[in-house]
C-alpha cells in the first residue's frame, strides 16, 4: 500500500457505515448552519459507473447531522448532449435518480462564472463555488482520456467552470506541430484517442473538428514535434481547481468503486480495469487523488496509465507546485 507520512492525512474506511467516523476528523462541525454545495457529477446519458444516488442520499444526511444545508451542484458541459443546458442536465439528474425527494436535497445545474485568477491565468469558476464558504467534493474515480484518472482534482478542475473556460483548457492543450522535428514515427496518431491525426510517409495531418485538446499526442511524441498551444491540459486542470477551492472549507470524499477505463462524461465507459477498493476522505485535494491513484495502483499497476496512454500523476505533481495540495499523506484504515 502506497503509504507515507507528512502533513496531510487521509482517512480509508471500508464501508459506509464508517464514513461518520471519518468526518469527525475533518471539522464538520463548521459546516453547521451553512449551505453546502456537494460538488457531484450526476452522470452522462447511459454511462453506467457514476456515483448512485443510494450512496450520494448517505453523504446528504451526513450532512444534515452536522446541521449543514447541503445541496447537489454541477456545472454545464460544453459538448452537445443533455448535460449542455441546465434544462437538459436537470432531466438527466432525475432521470439518474437525483430528485430532491430521493436525494433529500434541492439538485442546481448552473452555468454562471465569475473570473479568478491562479498563475497568471483566468478561469470562470461556477458563482455557487465562489459564494460558499464550505464545499463537499465528492468525485467518483475512474479512468479519463485526457488525465489517465479523474478524482477531486478533475471533479473541480473541469466540473467547476464554466463552459467556456472548459473549452479554452482543452484548446489550450491542443498540439502545435514542429515539421523539421517530426520522424513520422506515428506515435501520436496510435494514441490519440479521437482519431484526429494521420501520419503517414512525410506527411502529418490533424483534423481540428476531431481535436478534443486532450495533449495526450504531446506526451507520445519523443523528437519534440509536438508542444501544447498553452498549456498542459493537467497543468491547467489543477490550476482551475485552486481556482474553485482556494480559502474554502472542503471536505473531500473520493469513492473508489466502478472503476471504469473512462470517465463519467462517457456513455461508454467501461470496462471496469480494477476491482472496487472503497472509499477516502480527506482535507487535500492532491493527497486524496495520490492516495487514490496508490490504492487502484497497488491492485492493477499503472492501469490508468497503460489504458489511457497518459500518466495521472502529472495533475497531482502540478498540483504540489502550485500549492493546491501535497501528495504526502498518512492511511488510516478505519
Ligand atoms: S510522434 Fe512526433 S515525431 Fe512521431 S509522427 Fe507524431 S509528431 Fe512526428
Ligand atoms: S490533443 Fe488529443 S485529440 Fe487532439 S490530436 Fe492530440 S491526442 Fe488527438
Amino acid at each position: 500500500m502506497g503509504e507515507e507520512s507528512g502533513m496531510s492525512n487521509v482517512i480509508f474506511f471500508t464501508d459506509l457505515e464508517k464514513f461518520h467516523d471519518a468526518l469527525a476528523h475533518f471539522n464538520i462541525e463548521s459546516f453547521a448552519g451553512k449551505k453546502v454545495p456537494v460538488k457531484l457529477h450526476m452522470g452522462e446519458l447511459k454511462n453506467k459507473y457514476f456515483s448512485k444516488p443510494e450512496f450520494v442520499k448517505h453523504v446528504i444526511d451526513e450532512l444534515k447531522m452536522a446541521h449543514a444545508e447541503p445541496y447537489l451542484f454541477d456545472t454545464t458541459v460544453a459538448y452537445t448532449g443533455l448535460r449542455h443546458s441546465k434544462t437538459g442536465y436537470r432531466k438527466l439528474a432525475k432521470m439518474h435518480g437525483f430528485t430532491a425527494k430521493k436525494i433529500g436535497c434541492d439538485v442546481v445545474i448552473d452555468d454562471k462564472g465569475v473570473p479568478i485568477t491562479v498563475e497568471n491565468r483566468e478561469y470562470e469558476v461556477a458563482e455557487h463555488l465562489v459564494e460558499s464558504t464550505h464545499i463537499f467534493a465528492l468525485s467518483h474515480v475512474k479512468g479519463h482520456v485526457a488525465t489517465g484518472m479523474g478524482g477531486a482534482i478533475k471533479n473541480f478542475g473541469m466540473g467547476g467552470v464554466t463552459k467556456e473556460t472548459k473549452i479554452r483548457m482543452h484548446h489550450g492543450s491542443r498540439p502545435i506541430y514542429q515539421k523539421d522535428a517530426c520522424t513520422y514515427c506515428g506515435a501520436c496518431a496510435e494514441v490519440c484517442p479521437f482519431n484526429a491525426l494521420k501520419v503517414k510517409e512525410n506527411s502529418w495531418k490533424q483534423n481540428m473538428k476531431s481535436c478534443f485538446g486532450c495533449g495526450v499526442c504531446i506526451d507520445a511524441c519523443k523528437s519534440g514535434a509536438l508542444t501544447y498551444k498553452d498549456a498542459d491540459f493537467q497543468y491547467v486542470l489543477a490550476c482551475a481547481t485552486k481556482a474553485c477551492i482556494q480559502d474554502k472549507n472542503v471536505i473531500y470524499l473520493n469513492e473508489i468503486k466502478r472503476i471504469a477505463r473512462s470517465c463519467d462524461c462517457d456513455p461508454f465507459a467501461g470496462p471496469v480495469i480494477c476491482p472496487d477498493i472503497g472509499y477516502l476522505v480527506s482535507d487535500d485535494p492532491v493527497a486524496i487523488d495520490k492516495a487514490s491513484l496508490d490504492l487502484v495502483n497497488d491492485v492493477k499497476k499503472d492501469v490508468f496509465e497503460k489504458e489511457n496512454n497518459i500518466s495521472p500523476l502529472k495533475q497531482i505533481k502540478y498540483g504540489e507546485e502550485i500549492g493546491l495540495g501535497s501528495p504526502s499523506y498518512q492511511l488510516i484504515e478505519i
